[in-house]
């Protein structure tokens, strides 16, 4: 007995606490009397004295020593839970992230846990409660005649027949739980809990039998072992490839692993998650912005005990933790959404992979338009390439054509090949859309007599002429101002708007096709919930023969009337300064050109631009996608962009233009310290469009072919950024793989 007791290691006394602020390492506090390190693991939550304040923080790890000077040094508070909330594999990851995007550790721990974690609450799996009328209904009136709070309530819930939760019940009224009690008591109401996820759908739906192209991608991949393996499946739309996600998903599934689904979209998910829930048969968590606190802790508690064999949702779900994953599979793996674009700047779909490497599990990227860095990836042999040349459904590809705008009479930005294309598929049954990334009447107002313009006062970029709601808005900063009735300048009162948007495209539509049916679906029409979904629904029934829209138009969704889709503005992609915008315009051509003829009705696709002769149109329209990369990415390589060169962007915006460089000159100045000759470095410059929301922006760009010599300067030279004097007076942040340089 001594002997044994002898030999055992003295416990450790402190632990490494992750505490959200804006700092780039742990803090080490005592351990309360209660609690060793076998008792409280990393990952579990703990309350921590904090500057002046307490903080929720996550332990990272134990240690016999520290340096924190004993009379700094302060003990743990409280603690949270018995079991760790973030697992260890899941935390591995949140590490790696902290150290690869250059963010404080904390705040990325935070970043990964539900709302309602952050706040000490427990994990929980049981849905919400939901309040009833009881079965036997009782007249209002005569019962609660006493009881106006009752009455209030009862009649409340007589009108929401599938009872109300407590979040409806707290915005509506006040102080409802005495009362509501009573009704509880008396019969008259029954509380039942809400499953936060659906039951699995008992006997799954059989799908399509597989062609042989998606057969045969399935074939290859389940003939490899179940080992990290990165699989591109590069399939046109409408393919199949969700069917072939489907069937590996199923073997997964089949095996009692877990899966993870990544989609980019919330407006694509409900339909995906359907479809994956009654073809797997399996109970579902689907994680997106549309939860509130109670769903997103459930689905995410849910996941992380294995009771939700498949976890469908946006970015932040590559942080649900999952102990029996078993592959991750990221539809439309080329889209921009899967980038933070603020705050902690990850990739999920780069972190995705981490993810599946960590956990030896294959992950499968899907997209009818790859990204050019996952492309390389497969010419580079480091991905597996797949591909689906056939549409699933035996429709063919639609024809495309290029419209040449020059010196051709125009109405609305409408040239008259595009408008007797409309007329004759309108006359023939068909549907047609129109697709103009820009919303709002015209990008411009102008005074016909001198030229004056009006612009945002906060921003380097015009005010937006929005007719229906007669105002103008910013697209930059939001602001708004009144249409003025004379120019600003000369005094005449001949405004013209200049250019136009999807409004005025409405309304050119409406006035030439008075009798059918024309939807606009932009940011401005879809804001009220619910709206995007009806208007969708119009669209893909075919009961709109008209459409026009911006991007939100381009993605996923399945029109099957549609014959007809003109592509009205290209110039503007084909001239922008970003290394990424001819990638964006090929993908949106070729996404929205995929959307023609997706049923029995070939389809027609036109592309205006003043630019014909464009090698980037030449290119997509004779080689396709694939002749684009290739030529693409020798373009990248010759001007040093990724995937062969890796950049790193230091932002800053300042009120005052000095501040702003001031604190780049000096970040410049530090960075010598640290950088090494894989490094190049490029400016400090003001940032493409240099005011925005009153402040002025500019950049520093890193540019590395060796990535860990990028990380090996990037890491002290961050971590001193955050002691920079000029540093007070400026917003910045650094983008490890920036997703564009404006
Ligand atoms: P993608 O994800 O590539 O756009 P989907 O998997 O959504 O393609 O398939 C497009 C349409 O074709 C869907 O309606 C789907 O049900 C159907 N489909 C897919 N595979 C087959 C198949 N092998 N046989 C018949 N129909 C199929
Ligand atoms: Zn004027
Ligand atoms: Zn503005």
């Amino acid at each position: 007995m001594q002997h044994s007791r002898h030999n055992k290691k003295p416990l450790k006394k402190f632990v490494q606490v992750a505490v959200p602020a804006p700092l780039y390492s742990c803090f080490d506090y005592l351990l309360p009397n209660n609690a060793d390190e076998n008792t409280l693991h990393p990952g579990c939550r703990v309350q921590v004295p904090f500057g002046r304040r307490s903080q929720i923080g996550v332990i990272l790890g134990h240690s016999d020593t520290t340096n924190v000077p004993s009379n700094k040094l302060k003990a743990v508070q409280s603690t949270f839970d018995a079991e760790p909330v973030l697992p260890g594999e899941l935390l591995k990851l949140l590490k790696w992230a902290a150290s690869y995007y250059q963010y404080p550790i904390g705040e990325v721990v935070h970043s990964a846990m539900p709302a309602l974690l952050r706040k000490g609450k427990p994990p929980s799996v049981s849905g919400q409660a939901m309040w009833k009328t009881g079965s036997e209904p009782v007249d209002p009136d005569t019962e609660f005649k006493r009881a106006p709070r009752q009455l209030q309530l009862y009649r409340f819930l007589q009108q929401h027949e599938g009872g109300a939760s407590d979040e409806l019940l707290n915005q509506t009224f006040e102080n409802w739980r005495t009362a509501m009690k009573s009704l509880v008591v008396k019969g008259q109401v029954i509380k039942t809990e809400q499953p936060c996820l659906p039951d699995a759908v008992a006997c799954a739906e059989a799908g399509p039998k597989l062609n042989s192209e998606q057969q045969l991608i399935i074939d290859t991949i389940h003939a490899q072992p179940s080992a990290y393996q990165t699989h591109l499946i590069h399939g046109i739309t409408g393919s199949g490839k969700t069917e072939v996600y489907i069937s590996l998903a199923r073997q997964v599934l089949a095996a009692g692993k877990q899966v993870l689904v990544l989609v980019p979209e919330i407006s694509l998910t409900p339909q995906l998650t359907d479809r994956f829930r009654k073809r797997l048969g399996v109970r579902t968590a689907s994680l997106h912005s549309g939860l509130n606190d109670n769903q997103r802790l459930c689905a995410w508690s849910t996941a992380a005990q294995n009771g939700a064999q498949l976890v469908i949702g946006t970015r932040s779900a590559v942080f649900t933790p999952m102990p029996e994953l078993g592959m991750v599979i990221i539809d439309e793996e080329h889209d921009g959404s899967y980038k933070q674009q603020d705050g902690f700047r990850y990739n999920a779909r780069d972190l995705a992979l981490v993810r599946a490497h960590q956990a030896g599990v294959p992950v499968i990227l899907g997209s009818a338009t790859p990204s050019l860095e996952s492309l390389y990836n497969c010419y580079n042999g480091r991905y597996q390439l797949h591909t689906l040349k056939l549409r699933a459904r035996s429709s063919q590809m639609p024809r495309i054509e290029l419209v040449d705008l020059c010196k051709q009479k125009l109405q609305e930005g409408l040239s008259p090949k595009l408008l007797a294309a409309i007329d004759m598929h309108l006359h023939n049954q068909g549907q047609v859309l129109l697709f103009l990334n820009r919303r709002g009447f015209s990008p411009l107002l102008m005074c016909h007599a001198c030229g004056w313009t009006i612009s945002c006062r906060r921003c380097d970029a015009h005010m937006t002429y929005h007719k229906s709601r007669q105002l103008l808005r910013c697209h930059h900063c939001g602001a708004e101002a009144a249409v003025p009735q004379s120019c600003g300048d000369c005094g005449s009162g001949e405004l013209i708007s200049i250019g136009a948007g999807t409004e005025r495209i409405e309304q050119l539509l409406k006035s030439r096709y008075p009798d059918f049916s024309v939807e606009r679906i932009d940011r401005d029409t879809t804001r009220r919930k619910g709206s995007l979904h009806e208007k969708l629904e119009h669209a893909r029934t075919g009961n709109a023969r008209l459409l026009v829209g911006t991007q939100m138009l381009a993605k996923g969704h399945d029109f099957p009337n549609l014959t007809l889709v003109g592509v009205l503005d290209t110039d503007q992609g084909l001239y922008s300064g970003d290394f990424r915008a001819s990638e964006h315009l090929a993908q949106l051509i070729t996404q929205v050109a995929g959307r023609a003829g997706r049923a029995e009705k070939p389809g027609e696709v036109l592309i205006q631009t003043h630019h014909p002769d464009h090698p980037l149109l030449q290119t997509l329209l004779h080689q396709g996608y694939d002749g684009f990369a290739h030529a693409a990415l020798t373009e990248r390589e010759q001007a040093g962009f990724p995937p062969y060169r890796h950049l790193a962007l230091l932002r800053c915006e300042a009120i005052k233009p000095e501040a702003g460089t001031a604190f780049m000159e000096s970040a410049r100045e530090l960075l010598k310290g640290f950088e090494n000759e894989a490094i190049e470095v490029f400016g400090p410059l003001p940032a493409p469009m240099e005011k925005r929301a009153g402040r002025y922006r500019m950049q520093l760009i890193l540019q590395s072919g060796q990535r860990k010599l990028l990380h090996q300067a990037l890491q002290p030279w961050t971590q001193s950024l955050v002691n920079l004097k000029p540093g007070s007076k400026v917003r910045w942040s650094l983008d490890v793989d920036p997703y564009d340089t404006y």
